[in-house]
């Protein structure tokens, strides 16, 4: 009796894990079966990482930017379209982890529980994606940056759509180079410097030193500030690009004067500059379309004094997102609250039956209506007194450039973020030009570039 006893708890055991085993395996192939089937080493199905039988995508006009043809994956004629799209789109290895082509390749593939990544006749039943970008504004915009480093981002601030997001250098898709990995200029390809990467801001962080100043000094309107081109704090020296002289606030930031900026953030303190750095989205997470967005950075704590006046003027430890930016830009805009931006337009079944359709929707507040209305009119003071409204035609531009000095004997990054004000061109943007010296000759025309393609 004991011998059976003991045989049947084993049988019984044995027949439990093999069930359990078999449950695990079918919630993986429920749950996870898409990527099964499209992992790289699936070569049958993928062509080696490709996706050959799935289905197109497609900009906000229509053009084909991705499609399947015989086995193949191909992209567009023009190869700079394909350059400048590529970050957004990305290439057939699934090498840029953030592209659509990546994040959405079971969609694309058309993976379904049933039938697998093919239909019952063989052929492809690839969902299609619409994006919102136009790639006639990504090809203007790659080329505005003339073979430099860098990102540029434009949305519609009033609906979320994504016009243009580039990142560059890029590759050809179509013609994938074979030293993407040895050639020093094409340090971090893989990335989209939009969503992936923060830059030094230099002065395009004054505008959050000038928010602090507006919310937390009465006189600022009144106040006349001096500057000698350098002040020295803590034995270390505050230089200004140009001896000012007496200047005020509104001047103070169209003409970037280091030294009023310096001296806000000081009388300011870390703990003012802090709380208005993360309402304004500095240490803080986005996201765009689900997909992780790297933070913007502001850490004061522990500071001295002179380190505090540098952080002020977007130097010191601050990190800037491009993304972000341009969020931050729609903020502004739109009074305080930032409309979410997406990129995805629609995912569509064969059957022209879509899964997923992007819809507007509101962000965080990062900042109050009265802050947002007085930095709407700075930021525009500052294009028609200082930068030239000629440089953007009939757009009643609101901007603010930076050049940010970035050490190691490199040239300083250029930087321009702002928005449109015309109720028909609500676009809200953000460039920096890696060494691209001063922003107003570097990122400036990329964003000219942008607003031109977009109609403006
Ligand atoms: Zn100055």
């Amino acid at each position: 009796m004991k011998t059976t006893g003991t045989r049947s708890l084993a049988l019984f055991l044995l027949c439990g894990a093999f069930l359990f085993g078999i449950a695990v395996f079918l919630a993986g192939y429920v749950f996870q079966g898409g990527e099964w089937a499209m992992q790289a080493y699936n070569g049958h199905l993928t062509g080696g990482g490709q996706l050959s039988y799935a289905g197109e995508i497609l900009d906000r006009n229509n053009v084909i930017l991705a499609k399947s043809e015989n086995g193949e994956r191909l992209y567009p004629q023009e190869e700079t379209v394909r350059r400048a799209c590529l970050h957004v789109v990305g290439d057939s290895n699934g090498y840029i982890s953030t592209s659509v082509q990546n994040v959405y390749r079971s969609q694309l593939a058309g993976y379904n529980l049933f039938t697998g990544i093919t239909t019952p006749t063989g052929e492809s039943s690839g969902n299609d994606i619409k994006l919102t970008i136009d790639s006639r504004i990504q090809a203007a915009a790659y080329e505005a940056f003339q073979g430099k480093n860098g990102a540029a981002v434009m949305y519609n601030y009033k609906t979320g759509e994504i016009l243009c997001m580039v990142s560059t250098p890029a590759f050809d898709p179509s013609n994938v180079p074979d030293n993407l990995d040895s050639d020093s200029g094409y340090d971090g390809v893989y990335l989209n410097r939009v969503l992936s990467s923060s830059f030094t801001p230099g002065s395009i962080f004054k505008l959050v030193t000038a928010a602090a100043a507006i919310e937390n000094i009465p006189d600022l309107q009144t106040r006349q500030f001096q500057c000698p081109g350098k002040i020295v704090i803590n034995n270390n020296e505050i230089t200004c690009d140009a001896t000012h002289g007496t200047i005020d606030f509104q001047d103070g930031l169209a003409k970037s004067c280091n030294i009023v900026f310096a001296e806000l953030a000081v009388e300011l303190g870390a703990e003012k500059m802090t709380a208005m750095a993360n309402e304004m989205g500095f240490n803080q997470n986005f996201t765009m379309d689900g997909i992780a967005v790297k933070k913007s950075e502001y850490a004061v704590s522990g500071a001295e004094e002179h380190e505090l006046a540098w952080s002020g003027i977007g130097q010191y430890n601050d990190l800037a997102n491009p993304y972000h930016m341009m969020v931050l830009m729609g903020a502004i805009a739109n009074d305080g609250v930032p409309v979410n931006p997406y990129v995805i337009q629609s995912i569509s079944s064969p059957l022209g039956i879509p899964s997923k359709v992007g819809t507007t929707s509101q962000g965080t507040r990062l900042l109050s209506e009265s802050t947002a209305a007085a930095l709407q009119e700075y930021m525009r003071y500052t294009v028609t007194s200082y930068y030239g409204d000629d440089m953007f035609p009939g757009m009643e531009i609101c901007a603010k450039t930076g050049t940010a000095e970035v050490g190691g004997g490199k040239q300083p990054n250029g930087w321009i973020v702002g928005f449109s004000q015309r109720e028909d061109l609500p676009l809200a943007f953000a460039v920096v030009v890696e060494e691209g010296g001063y922003g107003r000759s570097s990122a400036l025309p990329v964003a000219s570039a942008m607003l031109s393609a977009a109609g403006g």
